[in-house]
């Protein structure tokens, strides 16, 4: 990885607790962090654990005073320099994350990128956390209402985006005028330690942001949760996890921001332009592998055009070149593990078994290790695995269906309620089934919908609180109202 690299001091093996390196050797406990594609150790960093926590909040709780004291520009300022060190430096942090998590490079880049913007949006909005002025209840009363920040926040994040995820926490809680101590997912710590280099390049007070390095998730999230001066948990990952944490937090009353599992439904209606929705499912099912909480997990596609949307698809998935990341033209990486690689096998076998037809992939790639083909099923029924489990990999089941009321209430029947995707042409139709599906987001003729100018977030089982746009700096601020007698 280091040979590929312009700036190798870009991969740090090391944690950064306080304001302060830990090196491997100094805590004597060490994991290694492997390349999925190829098996090989990229580093060795140290397994912290609940006392470095600990350290890392209370320099956080220090750091954050002044830091909040600051005016919304000077923190501006901070941020807008990680942002051009980010750009700077895209193609080394776009190089570890393939090493380290699989997807292929020009993904990688675009994700460094998609990070960078969140890092540059809040930056903007860090002068713009504007209160309000109330009329007053008697006529000597005045009402003000100010937002402060909420203080010490921890993250929590996973491996799918090992870049972007934190960076859509980070930069909001900075701008908002909060500190940040991170746990990231333990098999891609690489690109949250670059992260925290290029912030301490771009002047970010020392102990602003930790990153904490550690494969003991359980005893890192109760530290977080049971320290009082933690204010607010951000959590991205499965919705078991983010229950665990739920419950953990209740005895502090803890302000929880999750982003959590979705089961998307893409829907494809016969008046579709059959094209584009077939790049769109592209887009919204193979995208990073199947691996992203937004992919399309259950694709309705109306009878009239299911037998070609399903050729036309299946087409497509064949072309899709599987293989090292770090390979020209590769469209599609490893899985992340053997388990996520047992769970796509368990899915399509539950599949079969019930009926369901192998029209693409199928198999594992005949690469070996983690590689996966790129599948398409026909004839898949509400009863299967993949109808009610999200994936997470590659596969693609398609759903036959006669009615606008039909595919809406399949569409609903899922505790989830994260991303959905529908492809028409008939406008008020459009609107009918966008505002019946119970999702917190809609694509529409779209298979791509993240960006940092919007609201990311679900409802239902899906999450709480959103990230992105105007609204996602609201999580990371406080309301207080001053009542004024006269
Ligand atoms: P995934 O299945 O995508 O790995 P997880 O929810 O297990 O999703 O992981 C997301 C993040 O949550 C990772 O950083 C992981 O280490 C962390 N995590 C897993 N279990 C716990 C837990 N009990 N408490 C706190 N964090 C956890």
């Amino acid at each position: 990885l280091l040979a590929r690299l312009k700036d190798a001091s870009l991969v740090a093996e090391c944690g950064f607790v306080a304001g302060r390196p830990v090196a491997a050797a100094a805590t004597g406990r060490t994991f290694e962090v492997t390349n999925p594609a190829t098996g090989d150790v990229l580093a060795t960093l140290p397994d912290l654990n609940r006392e470095e926590v600990t350290a890392a909040i209370d320099a956080a709780q220090e750091a954050q005073r002044g830091w909040a004291a600051l005016t919304g520009k000077d923190r501006a300022a901070v941020l807008r320099r990680l942002f051009d060190l980010v750009v700077a430096n895209a193609d080394d942090l776009a190089a570890i994350l393939t090493a380290e998590m699989g997807k292929p490079l020009a993904e990688a880049r675009g994700e460094i990128l998609y990070g960078a913007a969140y890092v540059e949006w809040f930056g903007e909005e860090a002068k713009r956390i504007y209160g309000d002025t109330i009329p007053g209840h008697q006529p000597d009363k005045r009402i003000i209402v100010v937002k402060q920040p909420v203080g010490v926040v921890a993250a929590i994040t996973p491996w799918n985006f090992p870049n972007a995820m934190l960076a859509r926490k980070l930069a909001p809680a900075l701008a908002a005028g909060c500190a940040v101590v991170a746990k990231p997912a333990a098999e891609t710590p690489l690109s949250a330690l670059a992260l925290a280099v290029l912030a301490d390049r771009a002047g970010l007070p020392a102990g602003l942001f930790s990153v904490l390095t550690s494969t003991d998730a359980v005893s890192v999230g109760r530290a977080f949760c049971e320290n009082p001066k933690i204010r607010k948990l951000t959590f991205t990952g499965s919705t078991n996890v983010g229950k665990i944490l739920m419950r953990q937090g209740a005895d502090q009353v803890l302000k929880l921001g999750l982003e959590l599992g979705g089961n998307a439904p893409f829907i494809v209606f016969d008046d579709a332009d059959l094209d584009a929705a077939v790049e769109g499912a592209i887009v919204a099912k193979y995208r990073n592998n199947g691996q992203t909480c937004i992919c399309a997990n259950r694709l309705y596609v109306q009878a009239g055009i299911y037998d070609a949307f399903a050729e036309k698809l299946a087409g497509r998935v064949r072309q899709i070149k599987v293989g090292d990341g770090f390979e020209a033209g590769t469209l599609t990486g490893p899985l992340i593990s053997g388990k996520a690689l047992a769970k796509v096998e368990e899915h399509i076998a539950d599949a079969v078994a019930q009926g369901a037809q192998v029209l693409a992939g199928g198999r594992r790639d005949r690469r070996g290790g983690l590689y996966f083909e790129p599948t398409v099923l026909t004839g898949a029924s509400a009863t299967m695995k993949i109808a009610r489990e999200e994936t997470f990999g590659p596969v693609a089941p398609l759903f036959r269906f006669e009615t606008v009321e039909e595919v809406v209430a399949l569409a609903n029947n899922t505790e989830f309620g994260l991303a959905s995707y529908l492809y028409a042409r008939d406008v008020s139709k459009i609107f009918r089934v966008a505002e019946a599906l119970e999702y917190g987001m809609v694509g529409i003729n779209t298979g791509l919908i993240s960006t940092e100018v919007a609201p990311f977030g679900g409802i239902k089982q899906s999450g709480l609180g959103r990230e992105g746009s105007k609204y996602g700096i609201e999580d990371y601020l406080e309301i207080k109202y001053l009542c004024l007698g006269v």
